[in-house]
């Protein structure tokens, strides 16, 4: 049986200040007992962690970052490392999101850097996988998210996998309004789950969660969360509001 899982990733929003309206708004509108159904973890910006750590001590919520370096520490200006996340409270990291694809150059090859480094350092990640509008109408879709499950997940064991977490998000859905429907995410999660199959074995894909993420919402939330094979969303523009975000970790639970 796997737990659901909501994620809120707030992206390059909020400052110190309303990130702690934000973070306060989600704890007191989140009972104990829906926590118990759910497990909601939000990414807040690097330098809101610290702040965002100290509310949710002692709290269900939990916090990820939204990157790392590769590497625990060295001479890299402007990086931030696994270790430093962690001592902050933080045990989740996305990696992999196609804003960091497409800005800022990250490959498969260093996402897997990445995913290996979070792992040492006992943080789960989150790895976004998807396929650009071009790729989904040429018909490869299925074709390069498997590659990029493959590769980023690349040297892993089946006990790692444990502590992974999949999202997959088509990058012509992010930001953009546009949803995979219900069918064609459920299709995509089966296809991942195959991947993982002939990577780890049946167990380890069977147990690994993976989440939807693209234009997710109080609105659509429901349908594709229904799904067997969605274990949660990745939700970007809807989670900066205490409102929908809690209405749509409300959504998750059947
Ligand atoms: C995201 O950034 O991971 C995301 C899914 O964004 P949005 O929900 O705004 O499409």
């Amino acid at each position: 049986m796997r737990k659901k899982l909501i994620t809120g990733n707030w992206k390059m929003n909020t400052t110190s200040l309303t990130s702690k309206d934000l973070l306060t708004g989600l704890v007191s509108g989140l009972s104990d007992e829906i926590l118990e159904k759910i497990e909601v973890v939000v990414c807040p910006p690097f330098t809101s962690l610290a702040a965002a750590g100290e509310i949710i001590k002692n709290k269900k919520i939990r916090i990820g970052a939204q990157n790392i370096h590769q590497k625990n520490e060295g001479a890299f200006t402007g990086e931030i490392s696994a270790p430093m996340i962690k001592s902050l409270n933080c045990n989740y990291v996305i990696l992999g999101h196609s804003e960091r694809r497409q800005y800022f150059g990250e490959t498969n090859h260093l996402i897997n850097a990445k995913v290996k480094n979070a792992l040492k350092n006992n943080i789960k990640p989150i790895l976004c996988v998807g396929e650009t509008l071009d790729e989904r109408e040429n018909n490869v879709h299925k074709k390069i998210v498997d590659e990029q499950v493959t590769l980023c997940l690349k040297d892993l064991t089946k006990d790692d996998m444990k502590n992974v977490i999949i999202a997959y998000e088509p990058v012509w859905a992010i930001g953009t309004g546009k949803t995979a429907t219900p069918e064609q995410a459920n299709d995509m999660h089966i296809a991942i789950r195959e991947a993982l199959e002939n990577l780890f074995g049946k167990e380890a894909a069977e147990s690994t969660r993976i989440l939807y993420g693209g234009s997710m919402n109080d609105k659509n939330a429901s349908e594709l969360l229904a799904k067997p094979d969605i274990d949660g969303g990745l939700i970007g523009g809807a989670s900066l509001k205490v409102e929908s975000f809690i209405n749509i970790i409300e959504s998750a639970i059947k």
